[in-house]
């Protein structure tokens, strides 16, 4: 099997959608309405770094989109179409089957369809780069928070994290935990529910501490959060419990099923009907503050943060 034959066995699926051209030409073309921006990120994922050596197929492909998806949901954007950049070390047609078929389904699920991408021999990553659209200037940025915002996280911060823990202590975490940190769920819908009603959002890929800063900084703002306030699983609250570790949930990052956004206390109760129609929990932990502070009540020491270099 040659490089043309894989990218067509594997990667040139039927189109989702007739307004686009997608692989197979030089360029893909996209069709885009009026009054609308696009929203574009990229993603890599390296063997080792993103994934441990011995993950499937099946779960490789769910994040490297996952994760993509996830800066989508931050900014409110409905996705539109994805490239995807494969570096393999060989072809291996079971592992293709295996990934080809993963991110079908992932991409079928949140409508995004795949348009090009490039194909080549090396150390296994995968680079996808998102793009998704968004009624023009109602993006949820992370420069507009208001001091006096309400603080809100979805589902549970941690679980990620404590899953990579335990791999790398060689146990085997719960099914449960597996779940969320090779197949997170991105807050897509969420995102777009947010729209008029947040007044700033991220993800929270590098641990709730760091990327709620992000988001005091470029809002020259600061925020005051409770510990006790913070959702966790039972798992997560078991290990605090024993541990005390709250540096786990904070700066543990990989938590692609979190969204952090701010909004004004008129909001409150919008944000309580998204969440029940979403049938998602969105926990309230703190506010934000006029001195440019993250103040974490409850919490005694610093923790530090994943960073590449
Ligand atoms: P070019 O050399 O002109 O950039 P390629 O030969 O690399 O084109 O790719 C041929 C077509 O297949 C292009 O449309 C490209 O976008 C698409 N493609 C290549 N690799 C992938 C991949 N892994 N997934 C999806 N599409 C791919
Ligand atoms: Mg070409």
């Amino acid at each position: 099997m040659n490089e043309f034959d894989l990218i067509e066995k594997y990667f040139n699926w039927k189109s989702l959608n007739s307004d686009m051209l997608g692989v197979g030409d030089d360029c893909a073309l996209i069709s885009i309405q009026s009054q609308h921006q696009l929203a574009t990120s990229v993603d890599t994922l390296i063997e080792g770094v993103h994934f441990p050596k011995n993950t499937s197929a099946h779960d490789v492909a769910h994040k490297a989109l996952a994760v993509n998806l996830s800066d989508l949901a931050a900014m409110g954007a409905t996705p539109l179409y994805f490239t995807l950049a494969l570096t393999l070390p060989n072809i291996n047609e079971s592992w293709l089957k295996g990934f080809s078929s993963s991110l079908k389904t992932l991409s079928k699920k949140y409508n995004i369809q795949l348009v090009g991408g490039d194909t080549t021999k090396g150390a296994l990553s995968i680079t996808i780069n998102v793009t998704g659209v968004l009624p023009k200037n109602q993006a949820l940025l992370r420069s507009s928070a208001k001091v006096g915002d309400a603080i809100f996280v979805s589902n549970t911060i941690g679980d990620a994290a404590l899953a990579w823990q335990q791999i790398q202590n060689n146990k085997t975490p719960s099914s449960a935990l597996l779940k969320k940190f090779n197949t997170p769920e991105p807050q897509v819908a969420l995102g777009q529910k947010l729209l008029g009603v947040a007044n700033s959002c991220i993800d929270v890929s590098d641990g709730l501490e760091q990327d709620l800063s992000h988001i005091l900084n470029q809002s020259s703002v600061g925020a005051r959060i409770n510990l006790t306030d913070i959702p966790l699983s039972d798992e997560v609250s078991n290990y605090i419990e024993q541990t005390n570790d709250w540096c786990l949930p904070l700066s543990g990052g990989d938590d692609y099923y979190v969204l952090c956004f701010t909004v004004p206390e008129t909001h409150i109760e919008a944000v309580q009907s998204i969440g029940e129609e979403l049938g998602i929990s969105l926990t309230k932990i703190g506010v934000i503050t006029k001195n440019k502070h993250l103040e974490i009540k409850g919490l005694n020491k610093t923790c530090t943060s994943y960073q590449h270099f």
